[in-house]
């Protein structure tokens, strides 16, 4: 079916380059393909790749415009899955090295809406991401953050064994009883807010896995980022309401942030 659809791109017209990232089944390269800069994420092991190949399908079917995009795949010596170049690498290192003095709060805004935006769009589809983090969002050339790892997620190990999974960043009901849901995307995202608005900050900064099972499941929440604005706390706190019901969905919290950025940059709006 991929080669029907023109998924199934040709080696030989693949020019690879150097290493820019190293993810849980391989490396990711940065290379050419007719003419387009692209990352090329290679896949070993054949049985994983056989499983990646499953989800690549459902990539297939997914374009927006903060969603990484998938170019094709092309199996030699394994799978290679071929994507847009993001050139500004993942989200965590953009503010990182960047910091406080080189990104102001309106960018920070806009990079919360890419995201939700992107997320916006897999719940129209009814997909859950269950992996979103800051360090899967990838920044464009032109600054545009765009949502990775969609479609994958349920390869992934970290998923299917609960030891791995990403404690931090996932909701209570998915922590416990495996209950993964567009709102425990919200509250991903949420965890995702902080981490923008503090710089790209750890989340729950010296607590250990075990300490933050336990404190969130008591009620405990993050404080807010230094510096963050009132308003956008308030969308962390209600995307980490206990009870999944009550969160927003990507919908609604859209439009909160378009208002955000209406009353921080007036007529910014897209
Ligand atoms: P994890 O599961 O730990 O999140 P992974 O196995 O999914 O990792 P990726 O996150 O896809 O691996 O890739 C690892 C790194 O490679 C990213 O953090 C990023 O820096 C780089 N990378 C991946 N895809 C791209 C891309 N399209 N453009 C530019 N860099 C990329």
């Amino acid at each position: 079916e991929l080669s029907k659809n023109g998924w199934l791109l040709d080696i030989e017209k693949l020019t690879l380059g150097e290493n820019i990232g190293e993810g849980e089944f391989g490396a990711v390269y940065e290379g050419v393909y007719m003419g387009q800069r692209v990352a090329v994420k290679t896949i070993k092991c054949d049985v994983t790749a056989q499983a990646f190949l499953q989800e690549t399908m459902v990539m297939t079917k997914l374009q927006h415009k903060n969603l990484v995009r998938l170019l094709g795949v092309i199996l030699h010596k394994g799978l290679h899955i071929v994507t847009e170049l993001m050139t500004k690498g993942n989200l965590v290192n953009f503010l990182r090295t960047r910091g406080r003095s080189v990104v102001n709060s309106v960018q920070l805004l806009r990079f919360s809406l890419d995201v939700c935006e992107g997320m916006e769009y897999l719940e129209s589809k009814k997909l859950v991401h269950r992996d979103l983090a800051a360090r899967n969002v990838l920044i464009s050339d032109d600054n545009v953050a765009k949502v990775s790892d969609f479609g994958l997620t349920k390869v992934d190990s970290k998923v299917s064994d609960k030891a791995k999974l990403p404690v931090k960043w996932t909701a209570p009901e998915a922590l416990k009883k495996e209950k993964f849901s567009t709102k425990s995307d919200v509250w991903s995202y949420g965890i995702l807010l902080w981490e923008i608005f503090s710089y790209g900050r750890q989340p729950y900064p010296k607590m250990s896995l075990q300490e933050v099972k336990d404190k969130v499941e008591q009620g405990y929440r993050m404080e807010a980022p230094e510096d963050c604005p009132p308003s956008v706390y308030s969308l962390m706190r209600v995307c980490w309401e206990q009870e999944p019901r009550k969160r927003p969905g990507f919908h609604k919290l859209r439009e909160k942030l378009d208002r955000e950025m209406e009353k921080l940059s007036p007529g910014s709006g897209s």
